[in-house]
């Protein structure tokens, strides 16, 4: 170079480099890891993350409340196999969003709550900073990991983390701790896009052992009256034609757990669905496919298993401690459900033997009994409904609306309906899981419309309802084929109670003959009143049909319900009544 051109190139502006920040990196994490998603509420310090996030292409779903962002977030992680992201602010919004993540870890949903903190040198040192709040010490106990980002450019390998931990064994909540300062952090472009990490096979097979898998054919083999329960694992692990070949090709009976309903269809001639009292108390031989001894098997004993010792118990679950938690396991399967039911097909051969016919008639014969039992009670069009006539009705529907997701909280409103409404696909049926939760409802129903595009049907119990109610905004908002049913009684379990000092409404009831209808009209939706079977029929085809954001309020008899539904047992009542002075 000759000494001109040398003091031309010296002259000219240095271009600036490239450079990246907080923000950008972690949406450029979520991206290249295929996450499409965020649901959240907005504020200091995570606005411009939302913004910056819908800008690059992402959805983005504000909702009015964090505890409905997370049950989405939970509920997207169950149905797509990937985790939901929530995203919050710090403090108060954490701990809303907290709630939502320690149900999803209950439930065994992966999902990623990111929230704004506050400065950690003032949190720490307690100065009293704005929403101050140690968080992650605080999520720890309640999710499967918890992590927390100082510098950006870690920013790609704790987004990495956060994947594995949320998907990979038992899927569950995983807590990002991402303070202000992060957010604004600089650094160069080409270093930041190096940083990150696309992760690869983020929830690897996990192959059961051989001899597991044989120990496990031995006993189902000797078995006279076997039975399969499905869980929720099972539904989540999308190895649905195999369950199916298990299911069909051992002939065995099976009951599926709640949002396990539809993995086969509630009308498959082996569901014992409508048997399940017989079937669990007789069964000698059980094999339990992503499904736990918790409270809602009764922990398997007692009475609703019979005599004590009278099952031998095979279980299917990826959580090795699983195992033994309630009751003896003689055949621990361990490993991904998909694995071991392959396993199990190839070591069960073209003939294995179906169970005894004694078995499956007897099965049969009560199940035919208790169907035509029901059939009678659902027909009734009668004003006011009772929840038999109004389930009559959305079970028809539904029947006729295979693909419609199903959402479903309340407690009478939850129990019948589980119950009445079959379900024909998987994955179609979205309740109160582990826990039995109210509040899941509208952010459930959200997040199943964004994930799907298919309509949802929401049968929400009065009281149940309310805790999400204000979603309905949110629902407006989007434009989400979402049709909410409230079942209206006035109250909980039933709406007919009275404070003995007569002084105020009792603490079960609810304001009469509400109008929930027109929350949804609130916000330009369609809010419809229905008092017979065949209006609500009438109205819930229309909503579907036109899929606009819909409330209707079923006006249910307040005499209809029963305290704390199926569970009333769980529901201490004292046996000393003082009369009001
Ligand atoms: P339900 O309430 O329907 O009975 P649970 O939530 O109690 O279902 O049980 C689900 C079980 O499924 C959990 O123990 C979980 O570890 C297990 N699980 C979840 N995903 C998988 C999978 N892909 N493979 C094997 N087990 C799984
Ligand atoms: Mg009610």
């Amino acid at each position: 170079m000759n000494a001109l051109a040398q003091r031309i190139v010296e002259d000219l502006p240095t271009p600036e480099p490239e450079i990246t920040d907080g923000f950008h990196l972690v949406i450029d994490a979520l991206k290249l890891n295929g996450i499409e998603t965020i649901y959240g509420v907005p504020g200091i310090p995570i606005t411009d993350l939302g913004r910056l996030a819908q800008a690059a292409g992402m959805r983005v779903i504000s909702f009015r409340h964090e505890q409905h962002a997370g049950n989405a977030a939970a509920i997207a992680g169950f149905l797509t196999q990937k985790p939901g992201i929530c995203l919050t602010v710090s403090a108060p919004g954490f701990l809303n969003g907290l709630t939502a993540l320690a149900n999803a870890t209950t439930n065994c949903f992966p999902m990623i709550l990111i929230s704004g903190s506050s400065e950690r040198e003032i949190v720490d040192l307690q100065q009293g900073d704005y929403e101050e709040m140690d968080q992650l010490a605080i999520a720890k106990p309640l999710c499967k990991a918890a992590f927390r980002v100082l510098h950006a450019a870690d920013i790609g390998i704790a987004v990495a983390r956060a994947i594995r931990a949320a998907v990979s064994g038992r899927p569950g909540g995983v807590y990002l701790d991402l303070p202000a300062k992060l957010f604004s952090q600089v650094m160069d472009a080409e270093a930041g896009a190096k940083s990150l990490v696309k992760v690869i096979d983020a929830a690897p097979a996990q192959i059961p052992a051989p001899d597991a898998i044989a120990r496990a054919l031995d006993v189902l083999k000797s078995a006279k009256r076997p039975l399969i329960v499905l869980g929720k694992g099972a539904a989540y692990a999308q190895a649905d034609e195999a369950i199916r070949e298990l299911v069909e090709r051992s002939g065995i009976p099976y009951v599926p757990m709640s949002m396990a309903k539809g993995l086969l269809p509630d009308t498959h001639a082996q569901s014992a669905g409508a048997a399940r009292s017989l079937v669990l108390k007789e069964a000698d031989v059980v094999l339990l496919v992503g499904a736990r001894l918790n409270w809602l098997l009764s922990h398997g004993k007692g009475k609703t298993w019979g005599a004590p010792g009278s099952k031998k118990f095979i279980q299917i679950d990826i959580e090795p401690r699983e195992m033994d938690s309630n009751v003896e396991i003689v055949a621990p399967v361990v490993g991904d459900i998909a694995s071991c039911v392959a396993a199990l097909l190839d070591g069960m051969g073209k003939d294995w033997p179906t169970p005894p016919a004694a078995w499956t008639d007897a099965i049969q014969a009560k199940r035919d009994e208790n169907l035509a039992k029901m059939a009678n009670k659902l027909r009734k069009n009668a004003a006011p409904m009772d929840f038999h006539g109004a389930l009559g009705a959305l079970k028809t529907i539904m029947a006729e609306r295979p693909d419609a997701i199903l959402v479903n909280e309340g407690a009478n409103t939850l129990d019948l309906a589980r119950g009445i409404i079959d379900m024909h696909k998987p994955r179609k049926r979205l309740d109160v899981g582990t826990w039995g939760i109210m509040g899941i409802g509208m952010g459930y129903a959200i997040a199943a419309a964004v994930e799907t595009g298919h309509p949802v049907l929401a049968v929400e119990g009065d009281s149940a309802f309310g805790f999400s109610g204000m979603e309905v905004e949110t629902i407006c908002r989007y434009e989400l084929p979402i049709c909410v049913v409230v079942f209206n009684n006035n109250g909980i379990y039933r709406g007919t109670d009275t404070d003995p000092t007569g002084r105020d409404p009792a603490t079960t009831v609810f304001v009469r003959d509400a109008r929930y209808d027109r929350m949804m009209e609130a916000f330009g939706g369609v809010g419809v009143n229905v008092t017979t079977p065949d209006e609500l029929s009438q109205a819930v085809n229309a909503a579907m049909d036109s899929r606009r954001p819909t409330l209707i309020n079923a006006v249910i008899d307040p005499q209809a319900g029963t305290e704390s539904g199926n569970i009333g047992s769980l529901n201490p009542q004292s046996s000393v009544r003082k009369k009001p002075a």
